[in-house]
């Protein structure tokens, strides 16, 4: 099974694939873990979209689609994955189509995921994580239950990410409305997507995500 889920920045979109992915046991592919992962290490990758990042621009399709070339192909991906961040634009979504269709595998379904834009600021502002295992907060709705302390993974370092800054989030809204948005009605014409409520709270959506699934005949 692949599934990709589409939607601006803040939605939830990591947040459920990861969901999904752990009760499907499929392979939870996000391009953003994976470059601030390139970045934390410093390698060539990394020093290249570091300063596009903070900025809230995407970086250059050829290294987003050779990271993804790879992943797909890891032991895990192989009974499914999930896409959470890539495709981004026109362009990555045509990558998409013809990496899978050179090894005989398909997109099911893509799960866009709606939420009134003066949800997604003051969301993403308030969100932090952990430097260690990545783990999410939220300064008032989800903060750590011992303050500055990670609770998965006990790290002393709960930190907003470069991007989350609110002047940067509205960069991000800007790129995602002009180059990711037009995915969906492409999707749409190629009768694979499903739109999601993202509203309320992360259970409430797990369950309308399954049910959009189930409603695809993708699940
Ligand atoms: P995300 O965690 O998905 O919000 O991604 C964080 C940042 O990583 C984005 O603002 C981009 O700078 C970069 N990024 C992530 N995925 C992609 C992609 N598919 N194409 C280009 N840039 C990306």
């Amino acid at each position: 099974m692949g599934y990709v889920f589409l939607g601006p920045p803040g939605v939830g979109k990591g947040t459920q694939a990861k969901r999904l992915a752990a009760s499907r046991g499929i392979a939870h592919i996000s391009t953003g873990d994976m470059l601030r992962g390139a970045v934390k290490r410093g390698t060539p990758a990394g020093l290249k979209a570091k300063p596009l990042m903070d900025a809230g621009q995407l970086v250059p399709d050829a290294l987003v689609l050779e990271m993804v070339d790879d992943r797909i192909g890891e032991p895990d991906a192989r009974e499914g994955f999930i896409l959470d961040g890539y495709p981004r634009n026109p362009k990555q979504a045509a990558d998409l189509d013809a990496l899978l269709e050179g090894e005989g595998r398909a997109i099911d379904c893509v799960l866009a995921i709606e939420l009134p834009v003066e949800v997604i600021v003051p969301r993403l502002s308030g969100r932090r994580s952990c430097t260690k295992c990545g783990a999410v907060y939220h300064v008032t709705a989800h903060p750590p239950k011992v303050p500055g302390t990670c609770d998965a993974c006990g790290g002393q370092e709960i930190v907003q990410r470069p991007d989350d800054r609110e002047e940067v989030i509205r960069d991000r809204m800007r790129v995602y409305a002009e180059k990711t948005e037009p995915l969906i009605r492409y999707y749409e014409e190629h009768g694979i997507l499903v739109r999601v409520d993202g509203r309320g709270s992360v259970d409430e959506v797990s369950t309308r995500v399954e049910e959009a699934l189930q409603g695809a005949g993708a699940a």
